[in-house]
C-alpha cells in the first residue's frame, strides 16, 4: 500500500536511454539521473544498471527506502506477470522477469508497464486526461505508440497491446514498417520515417539549402524541423507531409474511439511550432462531412518521468499483488 505523499521510485527503460526518477503522489519529481542504455549486453547488465541507477536517485535526495516503483519499459509488456514480453530495440529482453528482481531488491511493491500506456496513465493522473473519461495519447518518436482511456477505464486489451496505433496501415502497399506491414503510420510519420523520407527526397529536391548542410545519416526529425522554421522548402514538403500522415492516422482512431481529447506527446512535438497548427488544419480536411469535436493538445512536457512514477499510485487498489515476491 501506497503511504500518501510517499516516495516513488521510478524507472523509464528506452532503446537509447534509460532514467530513474524520485517522484511522489502529486506528481513532483524530485530527483532523476538519465543514462544510455546498455544494450547488447544482456538482462543481468540492465538488471544491474537498474539497481545502480534506482540506488543513486535514491541517494541524491537522501533516502533509504520507496514506498513503491514504477517501471515502464518500451516493449510489450505482462503487466500482471510482472514480465517484459519483449523488447523489439533492447535485444535480449525476451521474458525478462523484471519486477520480482527490482522488487526484491529495493522492498517496495513495483509495477510494470509499456510506456505509451504509462504516459497514458500519467496524463489520466495528472494532465489532460483528468476528469476527461474517453481519450487516447500517443507518442510521436522515434516509432509511434499509444494508449487510451475508455468510459474511464485503461483499454489494455486482451493481451497488453491495445493502444498501438503506430501500426494502423494508412497507406496499402506504403514503407515496409518494422512490424513486417506495409504502410504503418510508424513507417510514414514516425521521427525514423521522417529522417528517411529526407534520405529518399534531398537529391530529387535541390531546395533544401539548410538539410544539405548536415551529413545525410545525421538528418532526423529535429533537424527538420529546424530547418523548416528557417525557411527551408523540402523541410516544409516534409512537415506539411507528416502532418496529413498524422491526421489520417489521428482521424482513425477518432472514428474507432470517439475520444473527447487526443493527447500527443513524444519528441517530435517538442520540434518547432508548426506542426499543432499544421496538424489541426489537417485533422480538420480529413474528416470531411463526418464533423467530430475532438481537441488535439499537448503532453505534460515530463509525462515521461510521471509515467513511473504513476503506476503504483493507479494500481495500488489492485487485488492480489504483494509486498515482495511479485506474481
Ligand atoms: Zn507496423
Amino acid at each position: 500500500m501506497i503511504n500518501a505523499h510517499g516516495h516513488i521510485l521510478g524507472f523509464d527503460v528506452g532503446g537509447t536511454k534509460i532514467s530513474a526518477v524520485i517522484g511522489n503522489d502529486r506528481g513532483e519529481i524530485r530527483a532523476k539521473i538519465e543514462r544510455l542504455t546498455v544494450k547488447h549486453l544482456g538482462r543481468d547488465r540492465l538488471t544491474q544498471q537498474l539497481y545502480e541507477m534506482g540506488q543513486e536517485a535514491m541517494d541524491t535526495v537522501g533516502l533509504r527506502h520507496v514506498d513503491g516503483i514504477g517501471i515502464v519499459f518500451a516493449g510489450i509488456v505482462d503487466n500482471d506477470r510482472g514480465m517484459v514480453v519483449n523488447a523489439p530495440n533492447i535485444p535480449g529482453m525476451r521474458k525478462y522477469e523484471i519486477v520480482p528482481l527490482i522488487q526484491g531488491r529495493f522492498d517496495a511493491p513495483t509495477v510494470l508497464e509499456n510506456d505509451a500506456t504509462g504516459a497514458a496513465i500519467a496524463e489520466r493522473m495528472y494532465g489532460s486526461g483528468r476528469n476527461v473519461n474517453d481519450f487516447a495519447y500517443i507518442t510521436l518518436s522515434t516509432g509511434i505508440g499509444g494508449g487510451f482511456f475508455s468510459g474511464g477505464r485503461l483499454v489494455r486489451g486482451a493481451h497488453g497491446i491495445a493502444g498501438e496505433f503506430g501500426h494502423n496501415v494508412i497507406m496499402v502497399n506504403g514503407p515496409t514498417c518494422g512490424c513486417g506491414r506495409q504502410g504503418c503510420l510508424e513507417s510514414l510519420a514516425s521521427g525514423k520515417a521522417i529522417a528517411r523520407r529526407v534520405k529518399e527526397n534531398i537529391s530529387a529536391f535541390r531546395d533544401s539549402g539548410e538539410l544539405s548542410r548536415i551529413p545525410i545519416q545525421k538528418v532526423d526529425a529535429k533537424a527538420v524541423f529546424d530547418a523548416m522554421e528557417k525557411g527551408d522548402g523540402l523541410s516544409r514538403l516534409i512537415v506539411e507531409e507528416t502532418a496529413y500522415y498524422l491526421a489520417v492516422g489521428i482521424v482513425n482512431i477518432v472514428c474507432t474511439l470517439d475520444p473527447e481529447v487526443i493527447i500527443l506527446g513524444g519528441g517530435i512535438t517538442k520540434s518547432g511550432n508548426y506542426l499543432f497548427p499544421q496538424l489541426r488544419k489537417a485533422i480538420r480536411d480529413e474528416f470531411k462531412s463526418m464533423k467530430r469535436p475532438v481537441r488535439i493538445v499537448k503532453a505534460l512536457p515530463n509525462v515521461t518521468d510521471l509515467a513511473a512514477v504513476s503506476l503504483p499510485l493507479f494500481y495500488k487498489d489492485r487485488p492480489g499483488r504483494k509486498s515482495t515476491g511479485g506474481k
